[in-house]
């Protein structure tokens, strides 16, 4: 006789989870979320849920926009899939890539398609290694990137990613990537001018160039803010200095704005509010609001008519690269942005609004500093205000936090003792209170 299983008994019977800790998972039983209408998402216990993470920093419209399930479902309708392979395109990849050829900082204006941000980086490892070798300079082989950086869950991206209990999974790196310091004052600059630390951080790039070999370094990347990181936003110092140090040893800048894109710091792309002249730009989530996968890489004017010029094909490519509903969702996404102002709005409005909110969290005895840009924040928690010591690691302050934030009703993220957010774009001010409020409650329960 076959008994019914619950769906989370279901779950835990066959559903491998990413970035879970299974035993922990099995004893509790996966929260089970149905359905989501603008900022909030509702769980089978009925519970509703302000959701101040969008998904995976992804859902920027908000839930329930028929106006994109509509423009998927036409799409499938006429086209559901066809590929960019061997000669052949389609109306809506060249739409979109036409589209982001005009959004995005000036020079980069051609698209190369994935499905999601780790093929993106993917795409980069090989794409710069392609360039170098197209230019002559096949030596040109090192990538540099970023302690505790996040670029994704492939091998590449792993390896490009700095989060080391990632590269102890599967001998990561790969070779020919390394990794130098990140700009994260709170943790590691206390003491300093948070601006003599930027430089000194930045400055480690030129170091680890000339360690390497001028001649041996194909690129530099990173993300304008580390989110998976804790929302490590640079002091004003470090892009600048990092922009210089490109330009003058000749390696290709890449930016992985896969969160930052899509207005989620004010402007458009990241790269315009730091005034960072990317020569790739790596783009996902934010780009169909997570309705449907897809990315896309960004290329220069320079590097695609190395690619294009060279005699060998650039051997590379998926199956849903420009997959031709995504990119209609895409094309959809972004037009009602355009329609909505909702850069405008998160520039003017809502950031300004969520960042003088998020500092009267700055006084809560568990807070050792709140900082936002745009519309990514983070709390960081202390045991001790005045010294700013950390709680002992087996407390697992994060955590407990983060659970008691859903029970409070609040999505928030904990990255170690950092609690995260990265709401929907379009969140209101009335929603802004509630998100401070819930949060501020649930500092108060973790007491
Ligand atoms: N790059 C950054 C900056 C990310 O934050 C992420 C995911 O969070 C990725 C790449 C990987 O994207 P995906 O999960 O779509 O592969």
């Amino acid at each position: 006789m076959s008994t019914t299983l619950t769906i989370q008994q279901q779950d835990s019977a066959h559903c491998l989870h990413p970035f879970t800790n299974f035993k922990e998972l099995n004893a509790k039983g996966a929260r089970v979320i149905e359905r989501g209408e603008g900022v909030f998402v509702y769980d089978s216990e009925g519970n509703k849920l302000l959701d101040a993470m969008a998904g995976l920093w992804c859902v920027n419209l908000g839930y329930g926009r028929q106006e994109l399930v509509d423009a998927a479902a036409k799409q499938m309708q006429q086209l559901p899939y066809y590929n960019l392979f061997f000669q052949t395109t389609h109306t809506p990849a060249v739409e979109l890539s036409t589209l982001l050829a005009e959004l995005t900082p000036e020079g980069l204006n051609h698209a190369f398609f994935t499905g999601s941000g780790s093929e993106c980086n993917d795409t980069v490892v090989r794409m710069v290694r392609h360039y170098w070798a197209s230019k002559g300079q096949p030596q040109k082989l090192e990538i540099i990137s970023r302690k505790n950086a996040y670029h994704g869950s492939t091998m590449a991206g792993a390896s490009l990613g700095g989060m080391a209990f990632m590269h102890q999974q599967g001998g990561l790196p790969i070779p020919n990537i390394c990794h130098i310091d990140q700009p994260y004052w709170f943790e590691e600059g206390q003491g300093q001018d948070p601006q003599e630390f930027g430089l000194e951080r930045a400055r480690q790039l030129e170091q680890k160039i000339l360690e390497l070999g001028e001649d041996k370094v194909a690129a530099f990347i990173a993300e304008p803010i580390q989110g998976a990181g804790g929302v490590i936003i640079p002091p004003d110092s470090y892009w600048p200095e990092i922009q210089r140090i490109c330009d003058k040893y000749d390696i290709l800048l890449v930016v992985d704005e896969v969160i930052c894109g899509f207005g989620r710091t004010g402007e458009w792309f990241a790269s315009q509010t730091f005034n960072i002249k990317p020569d790739l730009l790596c783009l996902a989530k934010g780009i169909t609001s997570g309705y449907l996968p897809l990315g896309a890489v960004m290329v220069s004017d320079e590097v695609a008519k190395v690619i294009t010029d060279a005699n060998s094909e650039f051997a590379h490519g998926f199956t849903y690269s420009g997959h031709p509903a995504a990119c209609a969702v895409a094309i959809e996404n972004i037009r009602i942005m355009q329609q909505e102002n909702i850069v405008s709005r998160v520039r003017d409005e809502v950031a300004p609004y969520l960042a003088q909110r998020w500092q009267e969290l700055a006084e809560h005895p568990l807070v050792g500093e709140a900082r936002s840009k745009g519309m990514v924040a983070a709390l960081e928690l202390v045991a001790d205000k005045q010294t700013k010591q950390r709680f002992a690691k087996e407390v697992n302050a994060g955590e407990v936090c983060r659970d008691i934030c859903i029970n409070n009703g609040l999505i928030m993220r904990a990255c170690g003792q950092t609690m995260i957010i990265s709401p929907p774009l379009v969140i209101t001010k009335q929603q802004v209170d509630q998100l401070v409020t819930l949060a501020k409650q649930s500092l108060d329960d973790t007491l």
